[in-house]
């Protein structure tokens, strides 16, 4: 049990120094933690001196978390699988609440400006362990010759407390009603005891940011809405957008594609991800770049990119939003059934896009990513969605953040890959359970050509990677072609220019 009072103890100098915890608070936040922890017998407390400098100096939660949760299976006041779920309770408990998180994000941002602002409240969710920072800096991430960026995400969380497995599955009718429902903010059923929300406006409506917990990329986060309402693209979602980058310019912000299989997980609930990093599609080069007289400050250009993209730049938001909203509205009537696009059939709605914004030195930036969900008898999967041949790399849906060229891999393949980059390495064969990864193989064989030093191989493996993702780009791809980009735009009345 000392170990018990002492780890609480550092909790709370740690608390104090990096989560705002105040004195007059110090000894209200010990008693509820000795709460969470079911603490009634305080024997332990007599003659135990406690070093009120234990936790000093310390900015990262992890290592306090370990030794508390540690000292309490320890002495018997949880068993292990709870370890998680008593962590994020602890550290609820000496978390701000929200609207004190909210009152100091807004005072620096009036202070210091948005940028400012959002690297706090990321900090403050970092301190909080709300991020897992310290998982996610461990996901191997790799920037690729091709331009692509591939991460192999090991730090999925694992649901071992079976009372918040049961309320972390809840969905319709239940509470929250899901995953992203602003009742999440302090929910214990979801080990959100440390989310941290705060209020953003977007078209006159009050919307919330909140960070990722296991994020794909710097400061990735969500903008939510407060209303349990399905994502739907429409002209107002160009609006939202582009008063989101007009509020964080140094944060790119874009949609999900609002259909099953090329959207993202939560499709009840309509949300925009974005955060602070530029993706490798918003860096992608024109192909070509189109112009109409009836927007004269305004340019499309034809996205040199392996998806078909067309990106809409002006420093007028009415005209970024009227040329979005006719390219959308084309792109979800458009057919052409000799390229497998059918926009409706009896199974549904086929044809979305997921628009994209960033803010640069050229106005906003908005990206139109042409997207089809269409299956058939050769793809049950999705004509444009990565081909079989691929899923043992990636099989699940290819959303928002992996059109725009940022590959997030399943961390099963940090292990297989290895072993077969050591079968090439020992000039083996490969591993008799590994067929699935038969032409894999012979692509990181023929990449690493005579040279099957380590070295070299570890190279091909990567060089392997980046040219599938890029190849599964090109699956989603609705046109092959860029000349027929141009000439869908042509359409819109946009023409080359000279
Ligand atoms: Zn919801």
């Amino acid at each position: 049990m000392e170990k018990v009072f002492r780890s609480v103890e550092k909790l709370i100098v740690y608390a104090k120094e990096n989560l705002y915890l105040s004195e007059k608070d110090a000894d209200y936040a010990r008693n509820g933690i000795y709460r969470i922890l079911g603490i009634a017998d305080f024997e332990a407390l007599k003659g135990l001196s406690v070093d009120r400098n234990a936790g000093k100096g310390i900015s990262s939660p992890d290592e306090l978390l370990k030794e508390l949760v540690a000292s309490c299976v320890e002495a018997g006041l949880i068993e292990e699988y709870q370890a998680e779920f008593i962590a994020d309770e602890v550290m609820g408990e000496i978390t701000l609440k929200p609207s004190e998180v909210e009152k100091r994000f807004y005072e620096i941002f009036e202070r210091d400006g948005s940028a400012a602002a959002t690297e706090w409240l990321y900090d403050q969710s970092v301190k909080s362990d709300y991020v897992k920072k310290s998982k996610l800096d461990k996901n191997p991430r790799f920037d690729a010759e091709n331009g692509l960026v591939i991460t192999i995400n090991k730090a999925k969380p694992e649901f071992r407390d079976p009372k918040k497995a049961v309320s972390g599955n809840s969905v319709k009718g239940g509470y929250p009603k899901c995953s992203i429902c602003h009742e999440n903010e302090g929910f214990a059923g979801r080990n959100k005891r440390t989310l941290r929300t705060v209020d953003v406006e977007l078209d006159g409506k009050k919307w919330f940011w909140q960070f990722s917990p296991y994020g794909y990329f710097y400061q990735h986060g969500i903008v939510v809405n407060y209303e349990h309402t399905p994502m739907f693209v429409e002209k107002a979602t160009f609006t939202r957008l582009l008063d989101f980058v007009d509020t964080f310019p140094h944060y790119f912000i874009g949609s999900n594609a609002a259909l099953e299989r090329i959207g993202g997980s939560v499709l009840a609930h309509d949300h925009y991800q974005g955060g602070g990093e530029i993706l490798p599609m918003h860096k992608a080069k024109a192909y070509c770049v189109m112009r109409s007289k009836d927007y004269p400050d305004a340019i499309v250009e034809v996205v040199d990119w392996a998806g078909t993209v067309v990106r809409v730049v002006s420093d007028n938001r009415v005209a970024i939003e009227e040329i979005s909203n006719k390219i959308k509205e084309k792109w979800v009537n458009f057919t052409a059934p000799e390229l497998g696009i059918i926009p409706k059939d009896e199974k549904g709605v086929h044809n979305a896009v997921s628009p994209t914004v960033v803010k640069t030195g050229r106005g906003y930036e908005m990206s139109i990513i042409l997207r089809s969900n269409i299956t058939s008898d050769r793809y049950p999967d999705g004509i444009f969605h990565a081909h079989p041949e691929f899923h043992i790399i990636k099989k699940e849906s290819i959303g928002l953040i992996e059109a725009q060229g940022l590959f997030i891999l399943p961390g099963r393949l940090e292990k297989e890959l290895a072993r077969l980059e050591d079968a090439i390495v020992n000039n083996q064969p490969i591993p008799d359970d590994m067929t699935d990864y038969s032409m894999i193989f012979d692509e990181i064989k023929a990449i690493a050509a005579n040279d099957i030093s380590k070295e070299n191989v570890h190279e091909a493996v990567k060089k392997e990677l980046a040219s599938v993702c890029s190849r599964i780009l090109d699956n989603t791809a609705v046109f092959k072609d860029k000349k027929l980009t141009v000439k869908f735009m042509n359409d819109l009345g946009f023409t080359l220019d000279k």
